[in-house]
């Protein structure tokens, strides 16, 4: 068995180093794109299950490349992560989106992902407090959305970020809620203002009966907090309506719009003020 093991360690050593390759010239192009300010915010629509009313949007991170290779945020987030590029990302992506938002109707909030690892930073809230001050834009249109495993990367310096945040008006998200961990504890600790069902448990809707009971279970547990609940993946009307049923108060997903440009938003969502 111990021969084995080493033989297949043997073979694999060739794909491993493609890899760490794969990912240095990843990480290289990663940093001349941030400094280049390359990167771009998609705008995903949040809407109002009830009436269908937009809310506002979701800032995702699109690396639009001069060579034409698409590579999504699931592959360049954690490079970003890992190299410590995370935060000039956040903070540009913030600007830009930011920037955008100031010429929406005033009531459409916009929310910003942040990596577990960013939640350390004791600096965090100040930095995006920063941004906020110099764009002059009111920091209850912003939501931060943080996962739960950025709250056991280090709880202590979270906690107090996530309040800093929210001593400013800044709104704070949980998302992806039911795939971390121990996620009563964080519900009783943190002062969130909404929680963000993960896409898994929205998609199994229409064929899953037990997708339903944990959906409805959770939109339980939060209101019992009276946390807003909001759905994410909606990708069909029946799942939109099992949801509006369950007292899910908000929705996102492909059924109402993928994330857009800022260009394409202005054709799809948004109406130009007149003056
Ligand atoms: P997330 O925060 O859970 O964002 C939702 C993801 O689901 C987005 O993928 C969105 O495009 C996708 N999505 C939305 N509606 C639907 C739907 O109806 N069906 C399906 N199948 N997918 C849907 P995206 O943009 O590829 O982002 C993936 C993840 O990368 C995000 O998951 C987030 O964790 C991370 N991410 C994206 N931008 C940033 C960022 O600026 N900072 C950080 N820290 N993470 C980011
Ligand atoms: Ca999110
Ligand atoms: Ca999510
Ligand atoms: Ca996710």
């Amino acid at each position: 068995a111990k021969e084995a093991g080493r033989n297949q360690h043997r073979c694999f050593e060739p794909l491993m180093d493609a890899e760490i390759k794969r990912r240095s010239v990843l990480e290289r192009q990663l940093r001349e794109a941030i400094l280049a300010d390359d990167l771009r915010p998609h705008f995903q629509p949040l809407v109002e299950l009830a009436g269908r009313r937009l809310v506002g949007f979701e800032l995702l991170a699109r690396w639009p490349r001069r060579d034409g290779l698409n590579i999504g945020p699931d592959q360049f987030i954690p490079i970003a992560e890992e190299s410590g590029l995370i935060n000039e990302l956040m903070l540009q992506l913030l600007e830009r989106g930011c920037r955008e938002a100031l010429g929406w109707d005033a009531r459409l909030s916009i929310a910003i992902n942040i990596s577990p690892v960013q939640l350390k930073d004791p600096w965090l809230a100040q930095k995006i407090l920063a941004t906020l001050t110099r764009l002059a834009f009111p920091p209850q249109r912003l939501e931060i959305e943080v996962t739960e495993n950025a709250l056991i990367v280090d709880a202590d310096n979270a906690r107090r970020t996530i309040e800093s945040l929210k001593n400013q008006g800044i709104k704070v998200a949980l998302d992806d809620f039911g795939t971390g961990y121990s996620s009563m504890h964080h519900l009783r600790m943190l002062a969130f203002d909404k929680i963000k069902i993960d896409r898994s448990f929205i998609q199994a809707l229409d064929t899953d009966p037990d997708a339903r009971k944990i959906v409805r279970a959770i939109v339980g547990l939060a209101s019992s907090f009276d946390l807003p609940v909001v759905a994410e993946g909606i990708e069909t009307e029946a799942a939109a309506q099992t949801l509006a049923a369950l007292g899910c108060s908000y929705g996102q997903g492909y059924l109402f719009g993928a994330a857009l440009s800022a260009e394409q938003l202005w054709r799809e969502w948004l109406v130009p003020v007149t003056r």
